[in-house]
C-alpha cells in the first residue's frame, strides 16, 4: 500500500495537471524520482486515452478527461466528502462532459473549446496551483482520494436512451430537488423531481437571509424589468407566491409583473429560488434555503445518502430518474 502511494504519488503531477499541451505526447510515465514502475501505469483506461479542448483563464489548453475530470471534482466537491459521494460526482462531471462534446458544445465558446472553467456555463476547474493553495498540507491525500474516485469509476456513464445525460447538479436542494422543467422551461423525463435528504443540519448556511432597502430593491427592479411599476409602499410590492413540492418559488407578483422565482433569484442574485420574504421598516429581506438551480443531484444530499450506506450509483439512481449506469466507450 505505501509502495503504491509513494507510485501514484511520484506521477500525479504528469497524470493531473501535467504541462497539458506537452503532456500529449509525453510519456504517461516518465523516468523520475523516485523511479515509477512503468509495468503499473496508473493512468485510467478510459479517461486516460480521451482528450478534450478546455477554455481555462481564456486560454484553450488539450486536456485529459482523467486530468480535467480531477480539477472539475476538486474544484465542484469538498474533498472531505464520504468516497460515494465524490464516486458520483465523478461519473456525474465525466457524463455531463461526454454530454457537451457530443452535443456541439464547442459552438457556444468563441475560442471552439468543448468546455470551460466558468461553472455558470460548463463545470467549474481548478489547476494544481490553486488546488494546492487551497488545499495546503492535505493536498496529496485529497488528490489520491479524487483520483481513486475516478479510477474506480473509469469509464462510467450515466445514460438515457443509450446516450449521455444532461447530469445537471448543484449544491444543495430544499425539501427536493426542481424539475427541469421549472428551473429551465423545459421538460428533461430524468431531470424531475425528487426528495433529497439534506438540510440544516448537514449543509453550512443552508439558510441564508439577505436584505435590501426599498431604493435598492427599485433600482434592480427597473434594471430587470424596465416596464414594470411598484407604487404604494414596499410592503404591497411582492406577493401571491406559488410554490412547487420543494418548495421553490414557481411564480410570484412584483409590484405589475409576475415573474418566476428563477427570474427573481437572478434579478437579486439570490442563492436559490426556494425563498421567503419579509419587509419592514422599508427593508426587503430575502431568506433563502439551499444553494443552486435545484437540478439533477444535489451534492450535500449526495454526501448524506453516502453516510447513510447507498453507493455511488444508487447515489446517480436517486437523483437522475430512469437512467441505467454503463460503461461507456465513445
Ligand atoms: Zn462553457
Amino acid at each position: 500500500m505505501v509502495k503504491q502511494s509513494i507510485a501514484l504519488t511520484a506521477v500525479l503531477g504528469l497524470l493531473l495537471f501535467g504541462m497539458p499541451l506537452q503532456g500529449l505526447s509525453a510519456p504517461a510515465v516518465e523516468e523520475s524520482d523516485p523511479p515509477v514502475e512503468k509495468t503499473d501505469s496508473p493512468l485510467p483506461a478510459f479517461d486516460g486515452e480521451k482528450t478534450l479542448r478546455v477554455e481555462i483563464g481564456g486560454a484553450v489548453v488539450e486536456l485529459r478527461l482523467s486530468d480535467y475530470l480531477t480539477g472539475v471534482v476538486a474544484a465542484e466537491m469538498p474533498a472531505s466528502f464520504e468516497m460515494e459521494a465524490l464516486k458520483a460526482q465523478t461519473v456525474a462531471a465525466r457524463t455531463y462532459t461526454l454530454y457537451q462534446m457530443a452535443h456541439g458544445s464547442a459552438g457556444k465558446h468563441e475560442s471552439g473549446a468543448d468546455l470551460c472553467d466558468d461553472p455558470g456555463c460548463c463545470q467549474a476547474y481548478l489547476g494544481e496551483e490553486a488546488l494546492r493553495q487551497n488545499w495546503g498540507e492535505a493536498a496529496e491525500e485529497n488528490l489520491l482520494k479524487i483520483l481513486a474516485a475516478e479510477r474506480e469509476t473509469d469509464g462510467m456513464a450515466i445514460l438515457y436512451g443509450g446516450e449521455p445525460i444532461l447530469a445537471a447538479f448543484h449544491s444543495s436542494s430544499a425539501d427536493g430537488t426542481e424539475d427541469a422543467a421549472a428551473a429551465w422551461s423545459s421538460s428533461v423525463p430524468y431531470l424531475s423531481r425528487v426528495e433529497s435528504p439534506e438540510g440544516e443540519e448537514s449543509v453550512p448556511n443552508y439558510r441564508v437571509s439577505v436584505r435590501f432597502t426599498a431604493e435598492e430593491f427599485r433600482a434592480l427592479f427597473a434594471a430587470a424589468y424596465p416596464a414594470g411599476k411598484l407604487t404604494g409602499s414596499c410592503g404591497s410590492w411582492v406577493g401571491d407566491i406559488t410554490r412547487d413540492a420543494s418548495g421553490y418559488v414557481t411564480t410570484l407578483r412584483v409590484g405589475d409583473q409576475t415573474l418566476r422565482g428563477v427570474e427573481l433569484r437572478r434579478m437579486l442574485s439570490l442563492r436559490s429560488a426556494c425563498f421567503e420574504v419579509a419587509v419592514r421598516d422599508d427593508v426587503l429581506t430575502f431568506t433563502t434555503r439551499g444553494y443552486g438551480h435545484g437540478v439533477g443531484m444535489s451534492q450535500y444530499g449526495a454526501n448524506v445518502l453516502a453516510a447513510e450506506g447507498k453507493t455511488w450509483e444508487e447515489i446517480l439512481r436517486w437523483y437522475y430518474s430512469g437512467v441505467s449506469i454503463e460503461q461507456y466507450t465513445q
